[in-house]
């Protein structure tokens, strides 16, 4: 193998602890997601680009700079998916579910934007994801919310963490609100970034979301939409808020939260940390009543979030350990043939076991200390005659005969 073949820029490998804790992030926010209700959801890692193109905005950074798009064979339009709202909307409408809602769906898996690689941001990285759709309901809003909130604890980082709220109101607070924007911004035109001067045409709360500096310290002093909502728009955030306390969720709010993704409208939330440097956003969220009628279903309301998995492992206060496995070891041919039995006897009964393919006793026990087995045991021809093996504790070196039939309640 050539040893100029490397993985792809803004791609990693997960091997060993970061698998694990990957898979614990996974695991964990599978077993919450379940308990509110959520069931699992398994949607194409690439789709037709106009399934993101129609719907996460002309002028979000993911369909102007960040997508992995391409034509296949065929001659279609095909994007591997950047983020899994889009696609599990357009599954909710081809499999004909518009009429069966709320459906709660749960996702994990990978996702790809071409983004410039560093600390917590990949161009294959992976998330986990909440859905519920078909309830307008703002205690809607808070449950999804409460979800991400225990999963965070279960996975001990929500101490790490403040969830900040906003709302965006309804389309007619957005549009007030959007006037207010343009009046202010374009005051101080000449000084945004030239990014934020062509959002200023098109989507003024674009700017509000901006990481450029300059845009920054002009976005501190920019109206807020507090002054625009409308008196519903005002009563369904409050409401929220009264939820997320009923939930035992603790939140601030920040009137500067748009999210990335145009088809937001009432809550915007995140989830942010100080640990993790500019990358401070580990979960994000909110409503997007649209979406589901732009990807030709009947007109839906819907709430959700989704959040990085690598931030979430690097947060992770201990990384999860595998339970240490028992090696068997046999002396002698006759006794190879007993202890595959006993390796088998072990699995069937939950328990981590290896043997090593070859190699006198000695070599045999340095393995076994190589892959940091808790226990050895060793099965020789006089064993074998007794019907025991000899099970040795390989922290304190204590050795003693054990019944063959004994062995997997004995090492459990
Ligand atoms: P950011 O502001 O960090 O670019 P975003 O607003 O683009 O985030 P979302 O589209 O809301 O992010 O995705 C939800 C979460 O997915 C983020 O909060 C983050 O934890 C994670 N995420 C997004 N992009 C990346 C990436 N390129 N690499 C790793 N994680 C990412
Ligand atoms: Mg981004």
């Amino acid at each position: 193998m050539p040893n100029e073949l490397q993985p792809p820029r803004g791609t990693h490998d997960l091997i060993g602890e970061d698998q694990r804790r990957h898979q614990h992030v996974i695991d964990t926010a599978r077993r919450i997601a379940a308990l509110y209700g959520f069931d699992e959801w398994s949607t194409p890692l690439f789709e037709d680009t106009r399934v993101f193109s129609r719907t996460l905005g002309e002028t979000s950074d993911v369909v102007t700079k960040e997508m992995y798009s391409f034509q296949d064979r065929g001659g279609d339009a095909i994007t591997l998916r950047p983020e899994a709202t889009a696609g599990i909307c357009r599954a909710l409408v081809t499999n004909g579910l518009t009429q069966s809602l709320p459906q709660k769906v749960f996702c994990a898996g990978p996702m790809f934007r071409y983004e410039r690689p560093q600390k917590g941001r990949y161009r294959q990285f992976h998330q986990i994801d909440v859905e519920l759709i078909g309830s307008a309901e703002p205690l809607a809003d808070a449950e999804v919310i409460a979800c991400g909130w225990e999963i965070l604890k279960a996975l001990g980082v929500a101490g790490d963490t403040v969830l900040e709220i906003n709302t965006l109101g309804d389309a007619e607070s957005r549009q007030d609100y959007r006037g207010a924007l343009v009046g202010y911004f374009s005051k101080h035109h000449a000084a945004l970034s030239a990014d934020s001067q062509s959002r200023l045409e098109r989507n003024p709360l674009r700017i509000l979301d901006s990481k450029d500096e300059r845009d920054r310290t002009i976005v501190a002093n920019a109206p807020t939409i507090a002054g625009f909502l409308t008196e519903p728009a005002a009563k369904f955030y409050a409401r929220l808020q009264t939820y997320l306390d009923r939930f035992g969720v603790p939140f601030r709010e920040n009137p500067r939260i748009v999210r990335g993704l145009d088809y937001y409208g009432h809550t915007a939330f995140e989830f942010v940390t100080s640990k993790l440097g500019a990358q401070g956003t580990v979960m994000g969220g909110g409503r997007y009543d649209g979406l589901v009628e732009e990807m030709g279903g009947p007109p839906t309301p819907a709430v959700g979030w989704a959040a990085g998995i690598e931030r979430l492992a690097m947060l992770l206060p201990d990384p999860p350990r595998v339970p240490a496995p028992v090696a068997v070891v046999p002396v002698g041919e006759a006794a190879e043939a007993v202890s595959l039995n006993v390796l088998q006897a072990l699995r069937h009964a939950g328990i981590r076991a290896e043997i090593a393919y070859r190699g006198n006793l000695r070599r045999r026990m340095e393995r076994a200390n190589r892959i940091g087995a808790r226990a050895a045991v060793v099965i020789g021809d006089d064993d074998i005659a007794e019907g025991v093996a000899q099970v040795k504790d390989l922290a304190s070196g204590e050795q003693v005969a054990v019944a063959l039939a004994d062995l997997p309640h004995r090492l459990r």
